[in-house]
């Protein structure tokens, strides 16, 4: 997607803010909010993606984004006044307001709202959450992915914990990102503290051997991502393969007949390419078309047997 996104370039789109609806122009903090200055706050990444045919953004998963929210509230005393199915509905609620007839980012944020700057305990900070939907395309801006492994190692658990999505811990992938970026490449791929092989800046990784799918385990200090899971049980479930999670060694990957990543924001996407070396033949493997096909058709609700996965929200008319 392109960068530099501005409220203004939101024009009359709303966000939930201080418990109420209000305009995205509107919706701002004090400068002494703590999570500006120590990113004391847990987010989410939500696709919605826009169905012609039956007239609707269908959000995918939801539930377990906001589950893993809520975890991260638990973990960083972020004390917010909603359950999980509170916040899928305030989250329904403001994608039909804001009237959304293309794909879009669901983005919400839990967060030390205390404006109080020199204190670093978290008892101390109430806390708030708030919600923006905006339009969204490609997030990686490629079909298939040249990677470099970064120089920068993903934040330990006794460090930071991984495996929820908190929002200083964005430092780490935003550094690898920028590296890879810059060298050329279109996303790093991050190795843990002990060299094994994690996840990208914003994905998860999956490497196809001999038929086998093999993913980093969450111990590894991966996010536990939600497109993962649903990776992991379409390959099971529907291509019947083997998926094996368990630490992955960085020459493995070199060597693997497919690289992919998964994300919210970067689907399932194929890496051709790592450390200017071809992955196996450099092009698009068989199980990694297979998955993205089946992905494509799930998200957008068009497969019956996952629309379990969707939650519809149907734009109301703008009136005049
Ligand atoms: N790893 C990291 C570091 C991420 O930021 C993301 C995006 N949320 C993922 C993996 C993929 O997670 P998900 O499939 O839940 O979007």
């Amino acid at each position: 997607m392109s960068t530099g996104q501005s409220t203004s370039q939101f024009g009359e789109l709303q966000a939930f803010f201080r418990g109420d609806y209000v305009p995205l122009k509107d919706a701002n903090v004090n400068i002494m909010t703590h999570a500006l200055h120590y990113g004391t706050g847990v987010f989410e990444g939500i696709r919605g993606n826009w169905n012609d045919e039956a007239g609707v953004v269908n959000i995918f998963r939801l539930r377990e984004h906001y589950e893993r929210l809520l975890r991260g509230c638990r973990l960083l005393m972020l004390d917010i006044p909603y359950t999980a199915d509170q916040l899928c509905d305030i989250t329904v609620e403001l994608v039909e307001r804001n009237g959304h007839r293309q794909d879009i980012y669901i983005r919400p944020l839990a967060y030390k709202s205390a404006e109080m700057v020199a204190n670093l305990k978290l008892q101390d900070l109430e806390s708030d959450f708030t919600l923006i939907t905006i339009p969204f395309g490609n997030y990686l801006g490629s079909d298939t992915l040249r990677c470099c492994t970064s120089s920068w190692r993903r934040v330990d658990d006794p460090m930071i914990p991984a495996r929820l999505k908190i929002s200083g811990i964005y430092v780490n992938s935003i550094l690898a990102k920028t590296e890879a970026t810059l060298a050329g490449f279109d996303e790093a791929i991050i190795l843990n503290h002990d060299g094994h092989v994690c996840e990208g800046s914003g994905e998860n990784l999956f490497l196809v051997v001999d038929g086998k799918m093999i993913t980093p385990a969450l111990e590894d200090n991966v996010l536990p991502g939600i497109t993962r899971d649903t990776v992991i049980q379409l390959a099971q479930s529907e291509l019947g393969l083997e998926v094996v999670e368990r630490t992955v060694d960085r020459s493995e990957l070199y060597l693997a007949d497919e690289v992919l990543l998964t994300g919210t924001a970067a689907h399932i996407t194929p890496v051709v390419e790592l450390d200017n070396r071809p992955i196996a033949d450099g092009k698009t493997g068989p199980i990694s078309a297979q998955l993205q096909k089946m992905y494509f058709d799930i998200v957008v609700g068009r497969n019956p047997k996952y629309l379990h996965w969707c939650t519809p929200a149907s734009p109301r008319p703008v009136v005049v």
